[in-house]
């Protein structure tokens, strides 16, 4: 099914009876050549890959809930390229090229809006510090331009400046960062791995795994037994949970994020804007809601819902940053399941199962990674080889030391 300007407007006026549905409703087969569980951004994206790249046919996404019901429909939409470690640089940097041709790559209109990311700072310390990220960014071939205070309130104008408890002094503006619809993501990709004969099975939620002499050999669902030599797991916040029913742990914590929007307001934040020291960030949808977040709840958790004090940190926060949202009416608050891991970084890596592969570790910034994401894990399932620009997201880096700590914070899950 090809989306243009011409079909839209043929349907239009058929009441849109010649439009399909975007996927079928694919049945488990008793076996497959790869199965990839979990039905979010970063595994419907590496079925697309592992058909597309590798030429695999017979694969599944196996979805406990419905497509789009995790993170990916659940986040603020942010895509930006601010690393500057290597391994995250290169990797992110290649993340936001693939979005910018994504939409045509893929036929289906995804609302990239490179509106431009604020990275305010407070001090000449972090003046200092992001004038450095900024300088690793242009090294890197992405875009970044330093911005005093008066150059900053031109773009920003309704920010209280001169609060007392952190002054703006100005911002690392990345012109290229911005959003993309989060859902139209997890619909793409489902829709053009189905139509490259995908089975993306929704309701099938893995309870377990048939494992013979350190080798997997296939899954158990709620749908039954089905058998494939390679499966990949990409379930971001249950990640812990479903290892170990493979037999062992990972380094990662489950913590929950919340968001907020509010009703439609006309257009004046035209920018992403993120503060760091309030721990808040906000940008208005295209539909005039602002959408704004905060910091993850300080303790592990698989509640998937908001709670009031994080609300009430985050409207703090808002406050200060830019009182006049004190007049804007909340409409909904929701909360997704973070899989944090010690270092702040993902990974994608083998696991010590055979044939066993695993994506994870997002932490709260794993939406703008999903292009590069199911790109290189769909070459580490059908080649068994780390792709260039994943190589560093091994698990055994935390045995290792080889930790990729982007902020220096330590290896407390809930602070990256
Ligand atoms: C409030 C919030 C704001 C965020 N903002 C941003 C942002 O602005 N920018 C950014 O880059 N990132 C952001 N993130 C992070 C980003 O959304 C996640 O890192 C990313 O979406 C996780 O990968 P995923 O899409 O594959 O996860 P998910 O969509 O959660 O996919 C995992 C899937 O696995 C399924 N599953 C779990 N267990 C099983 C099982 N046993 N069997 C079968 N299926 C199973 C789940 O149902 C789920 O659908 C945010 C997250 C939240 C919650």
């Amino acid at each position: 099914m090809h989306f243009s300007g011409y079909r839209v407007l043929a349907e239009a006026l058929r009441g849109g009876k010649g439009w399909r549905p975007f996927w079928r409703k694919a049945a488990p087969a008793d076996e497959y050549d790869a199965i990839i569980i979990g039905g979010g951004g970063h595994g419907l994206a590496t079925a697309y890959y592992l058909a597309r790249e590798h030429g695999l046919n017979r694969i599944a996404v196996l979805e406990k809930g419905w497509v789009g019901s995790g993170n990916v429909g659940r986040n603020t939409t942010i895509v930006r390229a601010t690393y500057m470690i290597p391994g995250n640089q290169e990797f992110y940097s290649a993340s936001l090229k693939m979005w910018e041709t994504l939409a045509q790559d893929l036929n289906f209109n995804l609302m990239y809006s490179p509106r431009g990311l604020l990275q305010l700072f407070h001090s000449d310390g972090q003046r200092d510090a992001f004038a450095r990220r900024g300088n690793a960014m242009l090294i890197q071939g992405d875009d970044a331009q330093l911005l005093d205070r008066e150059g900053l309130r031109r773009l920003v104008p309704y920010l209280d400046y001169e609060q007392s408890r952190y002054p703006v002094h100005g911002a690392l503006l990345h012109p290229r960062g911005g959003t993309v619809r989060h859902d139209a993501v997890a619909w793409a990709y489902a829709r053009a791995a189905d139509a490259r004969g995908v089975d993306i099975i929704e309701n099938c939620e893995v309870t377990g795994f048939d494992i013979t002499q350190g080798r997997v050999t296939g899954v158990q669902t709620t749908r039954g037994a089905i058998r494939a030599p390679r499966i990949g797991m990409a379930v971001a916040g249950r990640s812990g949970q479903l290892v170990a029913r493979a037999g062992f742990r990972l380094p990662v914590e489950s913590h929950i994020l919340q968001a907020f929007v509010t009703e439609g307001l006309k257009p004046f934040v035209h920018h992403v804007i993120s503060y760091g020291m309030g721990h808040f960030y906000i940008s208005q949808s295209d539909k005039g809601g602002l959408v704004f977040g905060g910091d993850i709840d300080f303790y592990p958790s698989y509640a998937q819902r908001g709670n009031l004090p994080m609300a009430e940190h985050v409207m703090e926060a808002a406050m200060t940053l830019m009182p006049a949202i004190g007049r804007a009416r909340v409409l909904r608050n929701w909360g997704g399941i973070m899989d944090m891991t010690p270092d702040g970084s993902p990974i994608i890596d083998q696991s010590p199962v055979a044939g066993l592969y695993l994506n994870t570790g997002w932490n709260y910034g794993g939406f703008k990674a999903i292009p590069a994401s199911g790109l290189s894990f769909a070459h580490l399932i059908a080649t068994g080889a780390p792709h260039p620009l994943a190589r560093r997201y091994r698990l055994d880096r935390f045995a290792t030391g080889a930790v990729l700590d982007e902020e220096g914070t330590g290896a407390t899950h809930h602070l990256h």
